[in-house]
């Protein structure tokens, strides 16, 4: 208090000297009259003066201060008209009071259509709860709260704000107007559920997705069901038709080979060897397309087993020599002297090599063939080197394709099908081996099969092979139903066995009771119910019979057929056409007579 009244003294001083430096001069006069008669009405008057002149002074002064709170006024009410957000004052009823600006964009209405509405009535019904409750809270704690609300403009328009609200502690800590900020959310809002949206959209696209991938895996296992049905209907084509090509040509092939030998007329023996070259070819050709046929269709499974690639080097080359001799070449093997036992697959062996020399004869004019067999660190090398056409180097890759033919462009002195190499490369390729191939053009070929074979697997056997010329013995049980057949079969093996026919199931049965047979050769379809296999099982259970080594006689020769045969019993299986040779060799092979 002292300091408050020595302050207004303060003031005061200050003002009665403002105010006297401000007296006139007539007011100066009064004063000197004033210090001679101190109280006559002159001093009075002079005294009033200076209240009066102090009192201007302070109503300047405050004119001067309205002013300045004037313009702070003018200036509060421009932030708060035009403030980004929203300042609405609701009365304790709830009516709104005021608002600004911001308020009346947002809600797209005037000031009068607003003020003395419920605040409820622009707020979602759904939402109504939740502003309440934080009406209530501010009430009960006296902290402003927060919450979010859809707003509902003039215009019906949906805004969604987040208020918050405070009580105003008029009087004595009393809420009376409530004083609500609105921040207008709707843009986050808006984004937020364009996230949504995409996101539930996203979800839509992938579920739509996994719906087309299942409707296109449906659709790929129909075809693949449907390619596999075709695939086991190609198959079965093939088998027919092999058996239907094949049967004729054991025919042809075998009557024409004992013509060969057996006429004494150069002129005839001239014309079996046509038919038998003619027969070999269309053999070929037909093994080749079946062979082809089968890579394609199916997974070919190898045969892997021991066996005596130099026997088999000479024996295909054998074949070759009577072409080449014509042609006047020679023929050169190398590295065959000694048996040579590796662990392949004979049967795609013994085409590569065949496959290789076929071409290096048909493809040399003159000159050499030289064929070289050869191992080294547990790799077998067979190469067929030609002192032929040659092939340009820019023709090189294409050979191996299937129906690739350089030679096309050459002329059509050569006659082939064009899938002689595409085998050789996918049968090197199932041994897991690789093919090389050099030229020269108008020089000279060279294609080298490189194997890889079991170290252990592969040893040189002393002997010769000459050996297996040998005369062999032992009873043999042909079961065989056809005529032409059983003569072939007959005519190959009586020189070097005893042997019997039976033309069917009883007959086989009989006889076997009736003799004992080292060996027998079942056809498999007897053309009765029941089958080669049917009569192997029964012999087999005859006293002495358990063991007795059995060869399947079959024209059909598709994957699967060696290893069904071999488990319903048979030793062995030899796919017609077949050669002598061919024949003797797995007969001898059973008996163990020396191959
Ligand atoms: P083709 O049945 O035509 O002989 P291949 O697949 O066996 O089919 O050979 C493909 C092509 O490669 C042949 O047409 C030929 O042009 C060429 N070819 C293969 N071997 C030789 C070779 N030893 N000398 C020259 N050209 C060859």
């Amino acid at each position: 208090m002292a300091e408050s009244f020595g302050k207004n003294t303060d003031k005061f001083n200050y003002l009665r000297q403002a105010a006297e430096e401000k007296l006139t001069v007539s007011d100066k006069e009064l004063i000197s009259v004033k210090k001679n008669k101190p109280y006559d009405i002159k001093s009075l008057l002079h005294e009033i003066n200076v209240l009066q002149s102090a009192l201007e002074i302070q109503t300047d002064e405050l004119n001067r201060v309205q002013g300045e709170l004037t313009g702070v006024y003018r200036n509060i009410v421009n932030f708060y008209e035009n403030a980004p957000l929203g300042y609405i004052s609701v009365d304790v009823n709830g009516m709104i009071k005021t608002v600004n600006n911001f308020v009346l964009t947002l809600f797209q209405a005037e000031k009068f259509e607003i003020t003395g509405q419920p605040i409820t009535s622009y707020i979602f019904t759904e939402d109504i709860e939740n502003y309440t409750e934080s009406l209530r809270k501010n009430y009960l704690t006296g902290n402003s709260q927060n919450c979010e609300v859809k707003l509902i403009s003039s215009r019906h328009n949906i805004i969604h704000a987040r208020l918050t609200i405070s009580g105003v502690n008029e009087e004595f800590g009393e809420h009376s107007d409530y004083k609500i900020i609105i921040e207008d959310i709707s843009p986050q809002k808006n984004s937020e559920k364009k996230l949504a949206d995409y996101r539930e959209n996203v979800d839509d696209i992938i579920k739509e997705k996994t719906k087309e991938l299942e409707r296109i895996n449906r659709f790929l296992e129909q075809e693949k069901n449907y390619a596999e049905r075709l695939s086991r209907m190609k198959t079965i084509f093939l088998a027919n038709i092999s058996h239907e090509l094949r049967t004729p040509l054991v025919g042809i092939l075998g009557y024409s080979e004992i013509m060969m030998n057996e006429l004494k007329d150069d002129e005839y023996v001239k014309m079996a060897r046509r038919i038998q070259s003619s027969g070999t070819r269309l053999l070929e050709t037909l093994n080749m397309i079946l062979d082809f046929a089968k890579t394609e269709t199916e997974k070919i499974t190898l045969n892997i087993e021991s066996v005596n690639t130099s026997e088999i080097v000479e024996d295909v080359t054998d074949l070759f020599r009577l072409m080449a001799e014509k042609k006047g070449l020679v023929i050169k093997v190398k590295g065959t002297g000694k048996p040579l036992y590796a662990d392949i697959d004979e049967r795609l062996f013994r085409q590569i090599i065949n496959n290789l020399v076929n071409n290096a004869v048909k493809y040399t004019n003159s000159g050499s063939v030289e064929i070289n067999l050869k191992k080294e660190n547990d790799l077998l090398y067979l190469s067929v080197k030609d002192t032929g056409i040659g092939i340009m180097n820019n023709r090189l890759d294409n050979i191996f394709e299937e129906f690739g033919q350089v030679s096309e462009a050459y002329n059509k002195e050569y006659i082939g099908s064009g899938l002689g190499l595409t085998l050789v490369k996918r049968y090197t390729s199932l041994m897991k081996g690789e093919i090389k191939v050099s030229s020269e053009y108008g020089k000279g070929t060279e294609f080298t099969v490189i194997l890889p074979v079991k170290a252990e697997n592969i040893s040189y056997i002393s002997g010769s092979r000459k050996s297996s010329k040998k005369k062999s013995t032992g009873k043999i049980l042909i079961v065989e139903d056809d005529e032409l057949n059983y003569s072939l079969l007959k005519s190959f093996i009586e020189d070097s066995f005893e042997v019997s026919v039976a033309t069917n199931f009883e007959n086989a049965l009989d006889m076997a009771k009736q003799n004992v047979y080292n060996l027998i050769l079942l056809d498999i379809n007897l053309g009765t119910d029941e089958t080669g296999i049917d009569v192997l099982r029964e012999i087999r259970d005859m006293k002495g019979y358990n063991r007795v080594p059995a060869i399947a006689v079959t024209a059909y020769s598709l994957k699967g057929d060696k290893e069904n045969f071999i488990r319903s019993g048979m030793n062995d299986y030899i796919s017609k056409p077949f050669t002598k040779k061919e024949l003797i060799r797995k007969i001898n092979k059973l008996l163990g007579n020396k191959a």
